[in-house]
């Protein structure tokens, strides 16, 4: 797990292990500041997924893991936040598992918790929210979401890779009951200097993100915690009326 985007967040095993890799698989969302923890003479592969121009498949990830691995090199698989939060990371440790190469499970700081700290958003906050949910509305796993669930009140709902469907899981939760007075907060690049804070109640939130032109990567945080967003220094805040 390489957290969420400040080097400073990796886990000092995550850092001890950069050092000795000899060969470092790496996606999209591993910031530059944390591939610059990795030992220098390890060699570097790209295999984000979402890279416009070639398109990498989970196969030949799994591939490569086990040719390098196969060699007999120290391979470092890393993934943005935490390697078991919507990062594939069970499925690549079942075929290292099958062809008997030992693997280790570093934790990472998962995005929503690099958001929470660096947003000032409290995720379990007494008396306001008794759960925190952490959730995909990507592709067609939004169908079976139990939207009701989500939009029950005193809890906080974290929605990952989000931003493209940002319109209609506003307009899902809104359609199984959630108030349009209730407060969400999108993070964009948490935790990262160009972190950005946009705040607003439901029915404000999907225009404010549009004008502010969020992009990926970015978290919708919905709940009464996300009125409570403040930023620090670094950080360029948009919100529109506080509440
Ligand atoms: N394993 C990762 C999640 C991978 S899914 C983790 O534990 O954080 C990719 C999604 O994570 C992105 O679409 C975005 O919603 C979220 N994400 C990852 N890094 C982020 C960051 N620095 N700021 C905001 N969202 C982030």
């Amino acid at each position: 797990g390489a957290g969420p985007g400040d080097p400073d967040l990796l886990t000092l095993r995550a850092q001890q292990l950069l050092q000795q890799a000899d060969v470092v698989l790496y996606d999209r969302l591993v910031s530059d500041a944390v591939l610059a923890r990795v030992r220098r003479e390890a060699t570097r592969v790209y295999v984000g997924k979402e890279s416009g121009r070639h398109r990498i498949t989970q196969e030949r990830i799994h591939t490569l893991l086990l040719e390098y691995a196969g060699r007999g090199l120290r391979v470092a698989r890393l993934k943005g936040g935490d390697p078991f939060i919507f990062a594939r990371g069970g499925e690549e440790i079942a075929v290292l598992a099958a062809a008997g190469i030992p693997v280790t499970v570093v934790p990472g700081i998962t995005a929503a918790l690099g958001a929470a700290a660096s947003a000032g958003l409290p995720l379990t906050q007494r008396g306001v929210a008794q759960s925190v949910t952490f959730v995909t509305a990507m592709g067609e796993g939004a169908e079976t979401l139990d939207w009701r669930a989500l939009a029950a009140p005193l809890q906080t709902v974290v929605f990952y890779m989000g931003v493209a469907q940002l319109p209609r899981i506003v307009e899902r939760l809104q359609a199984h009951g959630a108030p349009s007075e209730r407060p969400a907060a999108i993070v964009e690049h948490a935790t990262l200097p160009a972190q950005r804070l946009i705040g607003g109640t439901l029915s404000q939130i999907v225009a404010r993100a549009r004008a502010a032109g969020i992009g990926a990567p970015a978290l919708l945080i919905v709940g009464e915690v996300a009125s409570r967003a403040r930023v620090g220094d670094n950080v360029t805040q948009v919100w529109g009326h506080n509440r």
